[in-house]
């Protein structure tokens, strides 16, 4: 019942014990270990239910222990290995600071990329190296269609508070996002789908993009 009793590595449990987290939030000790076992995930989970330790931890942990394959080096353009999408700047710049805590002197590099906002020096971020992106999903869009960001070694998805995202009306860019992530070979991609409500709109998203996932509801 502790972060101890979770295999993160020690890394990331030293920076765990440095956030002064001692026991983990319900949705972080049912999620972390169905994300560790490698099961895609959809995820009831409010504000300050401590849903961003719960979709960090299992990256964090799985870019510093698995097996990344080579990634490309394009002129401009970077391959991250995880992103993490969510609706605004705010809540994507929060989800940034923490990530970059939880992945402190473990080598794993966390770029934050928004919309409203000027894009050149996101872009000198991103080409300094990138293993997780945290995104609004407008603003990726327009990282990919200028060929600064693929999507092709997308190892890990995290969609965060996905009913709002489709309430500011970002359905079509996600799908444009997720379509570009279907290259790596099926089974290879996980994804975590987190959202306070769970209409119809939500559950096709799931079962669009989430393969034989668990469904958590705490
Ligand atoms: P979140 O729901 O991810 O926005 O987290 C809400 C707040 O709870 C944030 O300030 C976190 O730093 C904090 N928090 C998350 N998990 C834990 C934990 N296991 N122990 C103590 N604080 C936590």
């Amino acid at each position: 019942n502790t972060f101890a009793d979770i295999d993160l590595g020690d890394a990331l449990n030293q920076n765990i014990r440095r956030c002064k987290y001692v026991k983990p939030t319900p949705v972080q000790r049912h999620a972390i270990p169905i994300s560790l076992a490698g099961r895609d995930l959809m995820a009831c989970a409010q504000t300050g239910s401590g849903k961003t330790a719960a979709f960090c931890f299992p990256i964090i942990s799985g870019i510093m222990t698995g097996q990344m394959a080579q990634r490309p080096r394009g002129a401009r353009t970077v391959f991250p290995l995880a992103l993490i999408l969510s609706p605004t700047r705010e809540l994507s710049c929060q989800i940034h600071e923490e990530a970059k805590k939880f992945s402190y002197q473990t080598g794993v590099r966390v770029v934050v990329a928004y919309g409203g906002a000027p894009i050149n020096q996101q872009l000198r971020d991103l080409e300094r190296g990138v293993d997780i992106l945290v995104a609004t999903p407008g603003r990726l869009v327009d990282l990919l269609e200028r060929a600064r960001v693929s999507l092709q070694m997308i190892r890990y998805l995290a969609l965060d508070e996905a009913d709002r995202m489709l309430d500011m009306g970002f359905e079509p860019q996600i799908r444009k996002i997720v379509e570009q992530m279907d290259m790596p070979p099926p089974g290879v991609r996980q994804t975590m789908l987190f959202s306070a409500t769970f209409p119809k709109e939500i559950q096709r998203l799931a079962s669009d993009f989430l393969s034989k996932y668990i469904f958590l509801a705490v």
